[in-house]
């Protein structure tokens, strides 16, 4: 009568080990996992519908182009309670009063530099990271300024996170350039000042294409310029808003 309750007891217990060990360990790894492939590949979806719907429909067509939107993980670039925005057709807020551009402004500017490998590129305002992501699937050399520190450093983390290794991202002000790198291939401002600096103007290659949204605030035009026997020749793209460039003291340019 003492002995059969025990064995039971041992056999459930016994039991219990091996459903946990052959069974429920592996079920729970499962669980775990799951969710994080899911959310990839629910991402993934929503990113080649981005592609389809605001990228390639409105006349964005280079292959090269569109498989760095593919590769990019932008809901990586975003703040974690905005991920589920991420493929939205709009700039999201990414802290400190700034934001990552609209997906099809980011493109438009790519393509206006039209980049190539060999390419070294200068981008100004560093933001979320996502623009230098795209560039650097597309260059070999990413060079990014960001006048605010914390954002700086988010956006060189989730860099690495993603792999980038071609992204050096310093904490400045991008007015200046990056003289000790210079000349530039292209150089992409994502933020707006009144004027076209004129350190940019000079640290761009013979041969190089800037893309710089200028004017008053909330009146900018995203224009281009081509630097062709040291005279750079300017082309609109189209009217904008975006973030004004500030020095060190905050103060607009
Ligand atoms: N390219 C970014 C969008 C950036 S928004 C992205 O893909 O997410 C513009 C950024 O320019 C802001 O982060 C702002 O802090 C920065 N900025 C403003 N003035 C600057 C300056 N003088 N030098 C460098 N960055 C500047």
């Amino acid at each position: 009568m003492n002995t059969s309750p025990t064995i039971l007891t041992l056999l459930i217990s016994a039991l219990a080990v091996i459903f946990f060990i052959t069974g429920g360990a592996p079920a729970l790894g499962a669980d775990t996992s799951a969710p994080n492939k899911e959310s990839e590949n629910n991402f993934r979806q929503q990113r080649m519908k981005m592609i389809r719907q605001q990228l390639r429909a409105r006349g964005i067509e280079n292959p090269e182009i569109l498989a760095a939107f593919e590769k990019v993980p932008r809901h990586r670039f975003v703040p974690e309670r905005l991920k589920k925005y991420a493929y939205q057709d709009r700039p999201l807020p990414i802290g400190e009063d700034q934001t990552i551009s609209q997906p099809y402004i980011v493109a438009l500017m790519t393509r206006s530099i039209e980049p190539k490998k060999t390419d070294q590129i200068l981008e100004i305002g560093t933001g979320s990271g996502y623009q230098a992501a795209i560039l650097a699937e597309l260059s070999d050399q990413v060079y990014t300024i960001e006048i605010i520190e914390s954002l700086a450093e988010s956006a060189r983390r989730a860099l690495s996170e993603s792999g980038y290794e071609n992204v050096f991202v310093k904490t400045g002000d991008g007015f200046k350039g990056w003289p000790e790198h210079a000349p530039f291939d292209a150089i992409v401002v994502t933020c707006s000042p009144e004027k076209v600096p004129e350190p940019l103007k000079d640290q761009l290659a013979e041969g190089g294409r800037m893309v710089i949204p200028v004017g008053q605030k909330y009146d900018q035009n995203l224009v281009l310029l081509e630097k062709k026997e040291g005279q750079l020749i300017k082309k609109q793209i189209l009217p904008v808003r975006f973030v004004p460039m500030v020095d060190e003291k905050g103060r607009t340019y």
